[in-house]
């Protein structure tokens, strides 16, 4: 039962730009300090202060069930896109896996599903809504094998350079389609490309969603990744920090990468962060 677990010519450019995350990606991919990752970002900084929009995020609940969910937070993001403990039980040498653009390709999704139970990890995989149109099938699969789903715009357009009635549209008609599919409604939004702004980020907010880009990027989408998974693995260890934000994508490189990647998280003392126990407050 699905629950609430859940980047030449202009050839080129094109190809880069419709394949996976782009430019803006690459820009801060590899290097995940919080200016880098936020190039694209022109808005201010979060402030400490909850804001409407972030109260919003967290919809009124009785007592009981607000102590409940109190209980079951033991991570916080921070301003960064990483992950701290917020309970003392909570180790902090812990990693956010994380799956962009798909539902794509039902082998390599069911690897990565398969992978990560031999594990006992969990992951939030941000979906595109013209994809999930495609292979809704897909986006069932992910829920009923208790993993995360998470919204990444209907389209995957650079969410900064629309308006503010298309990208609210690009992020509602992800949350009806997925609550109309898996039965839940996705709480993370990773906007396309890491590119954001204060309209898109009120937007996620109003949808209830905690926004976030990444702090570690594998860099699989890139041509040097390709069918390489190495450097999928080397590029991910290279940034490891505790609370790693890591993002990769629906590729089979990267599935094939994952159980050797995994273990080596394992072997570096690192666990994985359910996102079920993630504080929705955003930053
Ligand atoms: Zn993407």
């Amino acid at each position: 039962m699905p629950q609430r677990q859940l980047v030449a010519s202009t050839l080129i450019s094109l190809v880069i730009l419709t394949s996976a995350c782009s430019t803006s990606e690459s820009n801060s991919l590899k290097e995940p300090s919080p200016e880098q990752v936020t190039v694209t970002d022109t808005t201010t900084k979060p402030t400490a202060t909850p804001s409407p929009a972030s109260t919003i995020a967290q919809p009124d609940s009785t007592p009981t069930s607000a102590q409940a969910e109190e209980a079951k937070v033991k991570y916080k993001m921070n301003s960064s896109y990483r992950f701290e403990p917020v309970t003392a039980d909570a180790p902090d040498q812990m990693v956010l896996l994380t799956f962009d653009d798909g539902p794509k390709d039902t082998e390599v999704l069911t690897r990565i599903l398969d992978i990560l139970d031999q594990h006992q990890a969990k992951a939030i995989f941000f979906v595109n809504g013209y994809r999930v149109k495609q292979k809704p099938e897909l986006l069932e699969l992910i829920a009923d094998r208790a993993q995360t789903i998470g919204n990444h715009s209907w389209d995957h357009v650079d969410l900064k350079k629309e308006s503010e009635a298309s990208v609210r549209k690009q992020l509602e008609d992800v949350q009806v389609q997925v609550k109309s599919i898996a039965g839940l409604t996705p709480k993370f939004f990773r906007p396309p490309f890491g590119s954001g702004s204060d309209t898109v980020k009120t937007a996620a907010a109003d949808e209830g969603m905690l926004y976030m880009t990444w702090s570690n990027g594998s860099l699989d989408w890139d041509a040097a990744a390709k069918n390489k998974p190495d450097v999928v693995i080397a590029n991910v260890m290279e940034q490891l920090h505790p609370g790693a934000n890591i993002l990769m994508h629906e590729l089979a490189w990267t599935a094939d990468a994952l159980d050797t990647l995994l273990t080596k998280l394992e072997k570096a003392g690192y666990g994985f962060i359910d996102p079920a126990t993630i504080d929705l407050k955003q930053p």
